[in-house]
């Protein structure tokens, strides 16, 4: 069982935990977005292992029939072995979530996956239509290239500020400069992306800045936070007429993912703890 601090920020470590979690945002109008937490492999075995609770968890979602979609990373179906292993086992989940009306997420990690991550996208996502969406960080140098190259193929971007530490070269890393770009990157994406935009943030002036784009351009957007994070802010925007989407993590692998929350955030570890005392 996942002790209470942490329960704030993980659902459980079964699906069922997670679906149940799943359920009771639905009841206030927030979808779920499911994650398996899981490891960087170097191995086939696990990462084949992950893919495969990927696919029965898009059963369980299917079954239970909640409104979730999920979010993979790709080292943890095989990219650490190499762009093959990844892009079977992302292609499997893909299938499989076409079949069940589940939409799959891929998630972006470091500077050194983007290529291989969007390519083995971009050719599964011409196949499964609009059943597919990566994630783009504003902090990558590259990425308004990347949206250029997305913003002719069907599925949806979520982008988000970013959150591996890059080099210079390769990265902006003054947080002024990365909220700046994506400032941009959001205007861009209400210009170009007519099916809709992404947006993974808990900042309050992103929010209210998609929210007037939506109005100027009538483009369609969500807002997707983590859960554990703003919790009453997803709840008010849904209330108040936005899609909004709360990443749910869930699985034995909770530590790390846990610890890093609270080490970005000291209010994460007060609200924490507060939790426990209440
Ligand atoms: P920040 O710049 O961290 O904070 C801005 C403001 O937001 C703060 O001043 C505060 O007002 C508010 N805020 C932020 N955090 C809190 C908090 N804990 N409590 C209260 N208020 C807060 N990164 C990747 O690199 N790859 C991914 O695939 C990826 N997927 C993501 C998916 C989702 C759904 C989300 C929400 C984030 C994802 N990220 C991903 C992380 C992202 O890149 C950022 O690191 C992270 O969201 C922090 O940036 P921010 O825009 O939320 O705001």
């Amino acid at each position: 069982m996942i002790p209470p601090i942490a329960n704030k920020f993980v659902a459980g470590e079964t699906p069922q935990e997670a679906i149940d979690h799943v359920q009771t945002l639905n009841d206030r109008d927030v979808n779920g977005i499911l994650n398996l937490l899981g490891e960087h492999y170097e191995e086939a075995d696990p990462a084949n292992a992950d893919a495969d609770t990927y696919l029965e968890l898009i059963d369980d979602i299917e079954q239970a029939g909640v409104d979730s979609c999920i979010s993979v990373k790709p080292s943890q179906i095989g990219l650490g072995v190499g762009r093959d292993l990844f892009e079977r086992n992302l292609s499997r989940i893909a299938e499989r979530g076409d079949e069940a009306n589940v939409f799959v997420w891929v998630d972006m990690e470091d500077h050194t996956t983007t290529d291989a991550t969007l390519d083995a996208y971009e050719s599964l996502v011409r196949d499964y239509g609009g059943n597919m969406g990566i994630c783009l960080q504003a902090n990558l140098r590259r990425t308004r290239e990347d949206l250029e190259r997305l913003s002719n193929a069907p599925g949806k971007v979520r982008i988000v500020k970013g959150a591996y530490s890059e080099p210079d070269d390769i990265a902006y890393t003054k947080k002024d400069r990365v909220d700046a770009v994506y400032r941009d990157l959001i205007e861009y994406m209400f210009s170009e992306f007519e099916d809709g935009v992404a947006i993974g943030s808990h900042d309050p002036a992103v929010i209210a800045h998609a929210k007037q784009l939506h109005r100027e351009h009538e483009t369609p957007y969500e807002v997707q936070m983590l859960m554990g994070v703003r919790t009453d802010a997803q709840r008010d925007l849904a209330a108040d007429g936005v899609e909004v989407y709360q990443y749910v993590p869930y699985g034995s692998k909770w530590f790390s993912y846990f610890y890093r929350r609270i080490r970005e955030r000291k209010e994460n570890l007060a609200f924490a703890l507060r939790a426990i005392v209440s």
